[in-house]
């Protein structure tokens, strides 16, 4: 909130007090209390700064285009994964979750109907950190030989895994996720929505896909399949895959 919003809503306050007096004026039948409930104070402290911030890209701005603009990534990562990170700041601070890791918070609220809001936030602060570093400039290709042995055993091709990830990215209804994941000693493709991830289901993540309309909108407008194919063909980092691959 900046100053000027100080102001507007000093402005505002002061109207509805001057309102509610005249309420009080016309009828002392009404059952409208003479003055407006106090609201929250308007020099509020600044938002809590932690535990949890925002990392930086592992890229530039346009270190992913064309396959996702600097404009959509700027939005991305500066607009809607900052907000995931203050509003959990927000909703931990005096609480025990502030003294958490994160993927603990993440366990511990996941299904408790009155921690939606901390698991929400918590969940996309940590799929998206993870998402910034599942892209890399002149990504795609072919995987690390390791990895690859795996690909082939779990899904039969390269080929495979891309039509099987493709498929769970475009099915995926509404907001969610498509991950590769390491599940016992295969490797398989899932889909998430929302802010679920392989951390509530004892999978392990090796790489996702944001397919949330906000990762490719502006880029693709309503085209999510050019979007995943353009990602799985030109950003994917399969170096990030090998290292998480538990050997
Ligand atoms: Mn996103």
């Amino acid at each position: 909130m900046g100053p000027s919003d100080i102001v507007k809503t000093a402005i505002t306050r002061r109207e509805v007090m001057l309102a509610t007096a005249g309420l009080s004026l016309i009828g002392s039948m009404a059952a409208r209390p003479a003055t407006a409930p106090d609201p929250a104070p308007t020099t509020a402290a600044a938002a809590p700064s932690g535990p949890f911030t925002l990392p930086p890209l592992p890229y530039a701005d346009n270190g992913l285009d064309p396959v996702i603009s600097a404009t959509t990534l700027g939005f991305h990562h500066g607009k809607h994964h900052k907000a995931y990170v203050d509003n959990l700041n927000k909703a931990v601070s005096g609480t025990p979750y502030a003294d958490l890791p994160l993927e603990k918070i993440i366990s511990t609220t996941y299904g408790v109907a009155d921690k939606v809001g901390i698991y929400n936030n918590a969940g996309q602060h940590w799929n998206h950190s993870f998402y910034w570093k599942s892209l890399r400039p002149q990504g795609g290709g072919e995987p690390p030989v390791a990895l690859r042995h795996k690909i082939d055993e779990s899904f039969g091709s390269l080929d495979a895994l891309h039509k099987e990830w493709f498929a769970a990215a475009t099915s995926q209804f509404g907001s969610g996720w498509a991950w590769l994941v390491q599940d016992g000693n295969k490797l398989a493709v899932i889909k998430t929505g929302n802010a679920d991830s392989p951390l509530t289901r004892g999978q392990k993540p090796l790489l996702t896909i944001d397919v949330w309309e906000h990762a490719y909108y502006l880029d693709y407008q309503n085209r999510r399949a050019d979007y995943v194919n353009a990602v799985l063909d030109k950003s994917i980092n399969w170096n990030f895959a090998a290292e998480n691959l538990a050997v």
